[in-house]
């Protein structure tokens, strides 16, 4: 029996033989070519049958994962059009070049440039860089599909999978991934999780040929893959997979219901999300509204800031697709480990207490107008809320009402329509919670960014992995702090939800509804579970 560990992108269980999936390979080498307009018409006619692939795999995704999976094939297909790569490519190949090697040499460049990006999210897009470019390198080269040879359905053990590999799959021949490389923000795991297919990435384990067709089991609970299993293990884990199946087929039998405790008390589950595409998953999941839009990272991974028109486009989108449910979106919640170069943000000691969020908005108040702007002009298309991050005084919520009341102004003088948008604050330093009474009443809602205020309240940095062990998020400071703040708002009719990561935690769903909670707002994956938790109160 041979045990390795790997992150889980999902908690689930699966049991069955392993498969070694390798990669097709063929030896890429740079040969000269005389004919370079009959090289970049290859190119482009290589181009052309990589955009019509991925358009296939796009409708193969709606149908089996939904749109907001679906939407990586979308977004590949416009990478493939980018202007800049195309001309690298095609400048390349005017130098002589076969196409196979100039479109593996600039997939290579964008990739590593995605790679050494601060933004996790975006380091983990050089992995999309290089599945597009490798489509068209085996486009070129005449290499077809790899396909899971085996009557079974198995455990797939790669080195790594390009979310085209991942949905590509006969999906009834797979059980679950293991890979050795891969984030569990890259595609692929967000793929493996809509399709509930228990997985691990960046596992400790080899591709050995030796470990295809043996026995195995992916424990996503305890993060590890268990390599041919004595047998009581395998019982045991055969038993816990079993009651994992169905207490998840049980959970969505809560979908439409109420989040009603059995005396009565409604509580609202909201998720959060971070862009347009993390919408199909809210209503498939049957989230009752949006309750934290982290706008911030319409703000990453780009050269300047989003514009006006842009950041419209994005609110509207997410309130016409929530049709008519509450969308809270936060304001641009930048600098700590967030981080955008063309904010010009000197480095800093202490990067979590240092120049972010409402600061530099309420320092630099032209970004903030422009995006207080696009969310009013978004307004008129359904329920927007408005919530201001890392709030510490009062003075702060009388200048930014000060600034909203002015952009309010301007939009009614050209006519432009708006909604009614509540204004809410985070609270997320102890210093707001301490003086949440005197805040309540400048505010229609809180909402607790439990993650920050674990960090300021115990003085634990949350990037830092040496500090897990002694990071107690149940801490009684952190409790007290929660029960003031609510107490606090509903003396004053605000109502108070919860954002950060704790509320998903259902060993302390009965704590914080005894305590008053409004909303608790968590990723879409936990919706029905939280649901059930409050069901049985
Ligand atoms: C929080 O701090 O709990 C929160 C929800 O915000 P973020 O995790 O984006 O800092
Ligand atoms: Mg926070």
């Amino acid at each position: 029996m041979v045990k390795c560990t790997g992150k889980s992108v999902l908690k689930g269980i699966a049991v069955g033989r392993l498969y070694v999936y390798r990669k097709k390979e063929f030896t890429l080498v740079k040969t000269h070519v005389d004919d370079v307009e009959g090289e970049l018409k290859r190119f482009d006619l290589a181009v052309n049958e990589a955009e019509r692939q991925l358009e296939t795999l796009y409708q193969e995704a709606l149908e089996s994962v939904g749109e907001a999976e679906a939407k990586i094939f979308e977004v590949h297909g416009m990478m493939l059009e980018d202007e800049g790569y195309l001309e690298d490519i095609k400048d390349i190949i005017k130098n002589n070049c076969n196409a196979e090697y100039a479109v593996k040499e600039v997939g290579d460049n964008y990739s590593q440039m995605f790679a050494a990006m601060d933004n996790e999210y975006m380091r983990a897009r050089s992995v999309d860089i290089l599945d597009i470019s490798n489509k068209v390198i085996n486009i070129l080269a005449g290499v077809g599909d790899d396909s899971i040879k085996s009557d079974e359905p198995v455990i797939l053990l790669a080195d790594d999978l390009t979310p085209s590999e991942t949905i590509s799959m006969d999906k009834d021949k797979v059980l679950a991934f293991v890979t050795i490389h891969g984030s569990a923000n890259s595609h692929t795991a967000i793929l493996a999780r809509s399709l509930n297919l228990p997985s691990l990435v960046g596992t400790d384990v080899a591709l050995l040929d030796e470990y295809h067709g043996q026995m195995a089991i992916v424990d996503g609970f305890q993060e590890e893959l268990i390599i041919n299993p004595l047998d009581d293990v395998l019982k045991e884990l055969t038993e816990r997979r079993e009651a994992w199946i169905s207490e998840t087929e049980s959970l969505r039998k809560l979908i439409g219901q109420d989040n009603v405790t059995t005396d009565g008390r409604k509580i609202n589950v909201y998720c959060n999300i971070g862009g347009v595409e993390d919408v199909g998953r809210v209503l498939e999941s049957d989230g009752g509204g949006i309750g934290l839009f982290r706008s911030e990272f319409l703000y990453l991974g780009r050269d300047s800031a989003p514009t006006e028109e842009e950041q419209f486009e994005s609110y509207k989108a997410v309130l016409e697709k929530m049709n008519g449910k509450k969308v809270i979106i936060r304001t641009l919640d930048i600098g700590a480990d967030k981080k955008a170069d063309y904010l010009g943000l000197d480095p800093e000691e202490n990067p979590a207490l240092g120049y972010r969020a409402i600061r530099i908005c309420l320092n630099q108040p032209d970004i903030f107008r422009t995006q207080l702007r696009a969310i009013y002009r978004a307004s008129a298309y359904g329920t927007a809320a408005i919530m201001f991050p890392m709030i510490i005084s009062v003075e702060e919520i009388r200048k930014i009402k000060g600034i909203v009341e002015e952009v309010k102004r301007e939009l009614a003088s050209e006519d432009i329509p708006m909604g009614d948008v509540e204004l809410g604050i985070m609270i997320e330093t102890p210093a707001a919670a301490v003086i949440s009474d005197e805040l309540a009443k400048e505010v229609e809602f809180f909402s607790i960014g439990t993650n920050d205020l674990t960090q300021y309240t115990l003085a634990i940095d949350r990037q830092n992995q040496k500090l897990e062990s002694i990071c107690d998020t149940h801490h009684p400071a952190i409790l007290k702090l929660i029960q003031m703040t609510i107490e606090n708002g509903h003396k004053e009719n605000a109502w108070v939800g919860i954002c950060g990561e704790l509320a998903s935690d259902t060993s302390l769903t009965k704590t914080f509804v005894d305590m008053g909670v409004d909303e608790l707002s968590v990723s879409p994956t936990y919706v029905l579970g939280l649901r059930k938790a409050i069901r049985e109160i």
